[in-house]
């Protein structure tokens, strides 16, 4: 099962994703998370996507089609994975379709977590990331036992600099410009299916996994 994540920054896309991928024992892939890494470890890519990162821009997509692609060729993604945050722009779906159609793959569905605006700031100033393994938790919907310590690993927890109130309007902004037109590239090609991402953590999931089979 090969899935896609759309929805705006925010929206539960790698809440959600976590949560598929237990299930249905797939790879969670996911570009954020990916150049965070490689920001904290201090490499070239990560010192590059650091800079558009921190203005609430994408990373050109020269920076993240090449490294999906690659992803998506190992082992562990022979029975399905689920892309979470990629693709964010016609090209980048354009060149994964490519990719895709080269080894005779193509995407079973993109999944489209829809949030207004309105409720996305809210979402954004409650988030916090844990430092040690990036588990994510939100300080009113999923608090963590004890305030501040991340439950799976003890580590301490922060506000993303990206998720500070400034940034995440130009996120938003970014997100209608550039991928929302990804919702319509989708249901042209026959596999989009939204969910009501305002709803409970788990009243999204459950209309997920009604969407994708038991
Ligand atoms: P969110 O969880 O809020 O949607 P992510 O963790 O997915 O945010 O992404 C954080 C930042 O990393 C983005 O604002 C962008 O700068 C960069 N990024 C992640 N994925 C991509 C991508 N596919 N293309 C370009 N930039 C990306
Ligand atoms: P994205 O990956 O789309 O940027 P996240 O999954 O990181 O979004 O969720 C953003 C924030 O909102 C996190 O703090 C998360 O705990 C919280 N959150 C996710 N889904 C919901 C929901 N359905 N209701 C309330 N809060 C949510
Ligand atoms: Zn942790």
């Amino acid at each position: 099962m090969k899935i896609i994540m759309l929805g705006a920054p925010g929206a539960g896309k790698g809440t959600q994703a976590k949560k598929i991928a237990e299930k249905y024992q797939i790879p969670h892939i996911s570009t954020g998370d990916i150049f965070r890494a490689n920001i904290k470890n201090g490499t070239e890519l990560g010192k590059k996507a650091k800079t558009y990162m921190d203005q609430g821009l994408l990373v050109p997509d020269e920076l993240v089609c090449d490294l999906v692609v690659d992803r998506v060729k190992q082992e562990d993604c022979k029975n399905g994975y689920i892309l979470d945050g990629f693709p964010r722009t016609i090209p980048q779906a354009e060149s994964l379709d490519e990719a895709l159609g080269q080894m005779g793959e193509s995407l079973d569905y993109a999944i489209n977590v829809d949030v207004p605006d309105e409720h996305i700031v809210n979402r954004m100033s409650g988030r916090r990331a844990c430092v040690g393994c990036g588990a994510t938790y939100h300080i009113v919907y999923a608090p963590t036992k004890k305030e501040g310590v991340c439950d799976v690993c003890g580590a301490e927890l922060i506000l993303r600099d990206d998720d500070k109130p400034e940034t995440v309007q130009k996120r938003l902004s970014v997100y209608h410009e550039q991928t929302q037109p990804l919702i319509d590239y989708y249901k042209g090609k026959g596999i989009l299916k939204d969910v009501d991402g305002t709803k409970d953590m788990d009243v999204v999931f459950q209309a997920i996994t009604d969407i994708l089979g038991a």
